[in-house]
């Protein structure tokens, strides 16, 4: 039989599928000997099946009671007892954390009766009606689905009543009279009594935490962060303890290290006299956690002692919350902690210099987004600037754009293409898709372990917390300063999240020091952590790479700072942009020639032009692979639009002011306009149809090659013949290109220069009949872009903009099949090509150059596939290279 719950002790870290994140650490912290309350957690397994059936499980109510009578006899009370009440908090906790997503309850447990017998223990009548009062609010919200805004106007009229703002001044008396109101609140609202029953409490807690796996938060987070729909969370049942019986006691979050910079020192919040959500919501200000040395000594060795202990055990930065009960100190969770893309760049580093992990740990560990993350600008030192405040760096980055003060607006204005700033006094989870439309978010309230920062961490997005001089009111969208200054909405706003700066208007960008260190070259780092970091990462993943990375580039300009980047080769230069500008009508003059002499003749006239675009990229590739793709492109894109000169040809008749050049290009361009140009004349059909446009490339091609080989310049031409899908097409180019090769010019002291033919596989019968079309072609390379437009069947430019958002939102895509390659389809024509490719010619070169080369799920699959090397843009060099080391790991 399925088994559906463990005790904390039955469990390890390596079980986060069942237990959960937080099952599974809580489990490993127990077994570690650290002082856990005891409990049990409630499998995703039972979730899932919740989910699916619509109720528990077979057998799930009996276990749960079973462990239930287990834990009440080890703690010797049970849940709820009118004179001694076990209390126990309902703990969501999924595979991957989801900071605030799904629903937790304190203090189940306490009802009428018990809430004295909670008194008389802790000899506290104010502990005890504030964790009654806690429950019914927590249950009430999220168990019986009450607007919380019900729960907390009651709680701000107590305390107006009182004349305090602080719900530390409400005593015994007020606090049960606010339980009486939150009762009336239940019944209003929910249309029955707040349940005094502890195990239905309990039960009604789990299933309230099943549900919360689909609530629409937790479901866009999910999208945003790729966690799959389908895992369901695991519920922990934890006996409580007491952060709010008086000022020895506190509830705290804390990091290891910093998870902003990776520094090493104490990184945490405290709060005296408080619960759970008190310090992670920003609702009262917290201290820091260096403070609570001072106030409680052995607690916090004990915490630092701790603390250091689960960074060996983890080797790797953790995060913690912790509480501390009357002096004595509790874990209530832990977890690898999350960071921002530098620190896990440098927390990697200092490990393996700490002796904690191994550099192919280090590699493992970081990522070619966090890289992307870290090559982003910033503001300009220089710049003049008007500073407006400084709160807590939280996330880094620099953000500009014009200032919003709630969630809808930003969403609504970030559609309409506005950048905005999300400004609140502090966010909650109803805030995730305004923080997702925004560039970045600034809040006045919270520290570095507050919601806005960790999801801000979580996304990569810029934010700035905490910045206390900031009187934020949402209500009038304006935010005032101390020395009476403004910023309503509709402002332009600047946050830097790297140092905490927050300033007046838009602020100028400059390169950031990771983009530096590639643009100069790798440059030896001297004075900066992140920069020698990543440097001695990136070394390692080059070290260890099989996959070649290759550049995109089309002109000698680009490949040169490819070449600064690590390009160790062009795999795509496209031709096409040689024929655009002022040479554009050389090419409609190509298009319009009726007899061979002016088709030659306009090609004659090209010829010369490409012979200094090759020479210009084989020049600064010397020594190094370059792959020339022949036109691509259907010839009616460099013609004008068919439309705007049919119309502007009738224009001129009707006026009598026609001239014959134009009636011929008319004609010329509905000869060759399309209904589907990506499927029509385009690629190889079209250097079969015009005679000689192939070979004049070719011929540029080569005396190019022959010129600097002359010149003691090594020259590596691969040419490329696009859209091929049958051999013979290939067959009728390869003898074009033969009889080029052989002309006196194209070669040096009699032999003809060295160069390679291939073709792209980007046509799924070209994938298939890889094996005919290898025995002609010395190379590959997957048009991967092509090759997913013409096996799915749709028109990148078309579909992007129509149904693709759709598909996105209702799951039927995890990520849009262009960014990220469909492995099962796509991938497969890959495998399969490769494969029957290589049987016929064992040293065939495989290549990819679609945008996929830049996508680091998408070089994974590269590696797995055999490919001998990527190709992308020259920004991305620096992921696919990491990416391409992370590979093989
Ligand atoms: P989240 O996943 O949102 O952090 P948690 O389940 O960790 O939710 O709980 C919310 C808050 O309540 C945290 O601050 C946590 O430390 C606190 N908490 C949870 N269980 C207990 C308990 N048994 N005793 C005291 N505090 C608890
Ligand atoms: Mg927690
Ligand atoms: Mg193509």
């Amino acid at each position: 039989m399925t088994k559906f719950v463990y005790d904390f002790a039955e469990g390890d870290k390596d079980q986060k599928d069942l237990l959960g994140g937080k099952g599974a650490n809580l489990a490993e912290m127990t077994n570690l000997g650290l002082p856990v309350p005891p409990g049990f957690t409630i499998t995703t397994e039972a979730c899932r099946a919740y989910l699916a059936g619509g109720h528990e499980p077979e057998g799930m109510a009996g276990e749960v009671t079973e462990h239930l009578t287990a834990l009440e006899k080890t703690m010797g009370k049970q849940l709820g007892q009118a004179d001694d009440p076990l209390l126990v908090s309902v703990r969501s906790g999924a595979k991957f954390s989801m900071p605030g997503m799904m629903e937790t309850v304190l203090n189940v447990g306490l009802n009428d009766q018990s809430v004295h017998g909670l008194a008389h223990q802790a000899g506290d009548d104010r502990f005890a009606w504030d964790s009654y009062r806690r429950l019914v609010q927590m249950f009430g919200a999220t168990v019986l689905g009450i607007e919380a805004e019900h729960f907390a106007e009651a709680l701000d009229e107590a305390k107006r009543a009182k004349g305090t703002k602080n719900d530390l001044d409400l005593d015994a008396s007020d606090l049960a009279k606010l339980v009486e109101t939150f009762k009336g609140v239940v019944r209003e609202h929910a249309d029955r009594d707040f349940p005094q029953d502890p195990r239905e409490q309990m039960d009604l807690a789990v299933r309230a935490v099943f549900d919360s796996w689909n609530s629409a938060r937790a479901a866009i987070y999910r999208r945003q962060e790729r966690i799959p729909a389908d895992l369901g969370t695991a519920v922990s049942v934890c006996s409580m303890v007491f952060g709010n019986l008086g000022m020895d006691s506190g509830t705290g979050v804390a990091f290891t290290r910093d998870p902003a910079s990776g520094a090493r020192g104490v990184y945490g919040d405290y709060l005296q006299n408080a619960q759970g959500e008190d310090v992670v919501a920003g609702i009262r200000n917290t201290m820091a956690l260096t403070e609570l040395e001072r106030i409680d000594r052995s607690s916090y060795d004990e915490l630092m002692s701790i603390m250091a202990t689960l960074e060996h055990h983890y080797r790797d930065l953790c995060d913690i919350e912790f509480t501390i009960e009357r002096g004595k100190l509790w874990m209530l969770q832990t977890r690898v902690g999350k960071r921002t893309a530098a620190a896990a760049f440098t927390v990697a580093i200092q490990l393996v210099d700490e002796g904690l992990i191994d550099m192919d740990e280090a590699l493992r560990r970081v990522t070619g987004a966090q890289l992307a993350n870290l090559m982003f600008p910033r503001f300009d030192r220089d710049a003049a600037k008007e500073l407006l405040t400084t709160g807590m760096n939280a996330s880094p980055g620099a953000a500009s754009g014009t200032a919003v003060f709630d969630s809808p607006t930003a969403v609504r204005r970030a559609k309409a293409g506005d950048k905005v700033i999300l400004v609140r006094r502090e966010t909650t989870p109803d805030d995730l898709d305004g923080m997702i439309a925004a560039q970045g978010v600034l809040t006045s309230r919270g520290g570095r372990t507050s919601h806005a920062a960790v999801v801000a961490r979580g996304m990569g997005k810029t934010a700035v917390c905490g910045a206390e001089e900031l009187e934020v009111d949402v209500r009038a969208k304006r935010l005032t300063l101390p020395d009476g200054r403004e910023v309503v909405e509709g402002d332009l706003l600047s946050i830097d999240g790297t140092n905490g700066e927050v300033y007046l208007g838009e602020v100028p960008v400059v390169a950031s020091p990771v983009m530096s260190y590639f643009s100069d070259g790798f440059g030896a780092p001297e004075d900066d952590d992140l920069v020698a970091a990543v440097d001695r990462i990136m070394r390692h993943a080059d070290d260890g790479r099989r996959l070649r990375v290759r550049v995109n580039a089309d002109t000698g300009e680009d490949c040169a700072t490819a070449r600064t980047f690590g390009a160790e080769g062009v795999g795509l230069c496209r031709t096409e942009h040689m024929f655009l500008g002022e040479r554009r009508s050389l090419v409609e003059a190509l298009v319009l020639a009726e007899t061979r002499e002016e088709r030659e003749e306009s090609l004659a006239a090209l010829l010369p032009l490409q012979i200094e675009d090759f020479t210009a990229i084989f020049r600064a590739m010397a020594g190094l692979p370059v792959t020339i793709r022949l036109l691509d492109p259907p010839l009616h894109e460099f013609l004008p639009d068919y439309t705007d000169l049919s119309v502007e040809v009738a224009v001129a008749r009707e006026r009598g002011e026609v001239t014959q050049e134009q009636e011929d290009l008319l004609v010329a361009v509905r000869r060759l306009h399309e209904q589907n140009p990506m499927l029509g004349l385009r690629g190889v059909r079209l250097g079969i149809a015009v005679p000689g446009l192939f070979a004049m490339q070719v011929r540029a091609i080569t005396r190019a090659a022959a010129t600097l080989v002359a010149e003691g310049v090594e020259v590596r031409p691969e040419i490329m013949v696009p859209l091929v899908g049958t051999v013979q097409e290939l067959q009728a180019v390869a003898a074009e290109i033969a009889q080029v090769v052989a002309e006196p010019e194209s070669q040096v002291g009699g032999e003809p220069v060295h160069h390679q033919i291939g073709t792209m596989i980007e046509l799924p019968r070209a994938a298939l009949v890889a094996a005919q079309i290898a025995e002609v072609a010395q190379f590959f390379s997957f048009g991967t872009n092509d090759l997913t437009q013409t096996t799915w069947g749709f028109s990148r430019d078309d579909v992007e903009s129509s149904f693709f958002s759709n598909y996105l939102d209702s799951g039927i895509f995890g990520v849009s099949p262009f960014e990220s390659l469909d492995t099962e389809g796509v991938g497969e024509l890959v495998e399969i090509a490769s494969w029957r490719g290589r049987e016929v010619r064992h040293d065939l070169k495989l290549g990819i150059c679609g945008e996929h080369g830049g996508d680091p799920d998408s070089v994974h699959f590269f590696h797995r596939a055999g490919l001998d090397y990527v190709s992308c843009s020259p920004f991305r060099i620096p992921v696919a290279r990491l990416e391409a080391g992370r590979a093989p790991l």
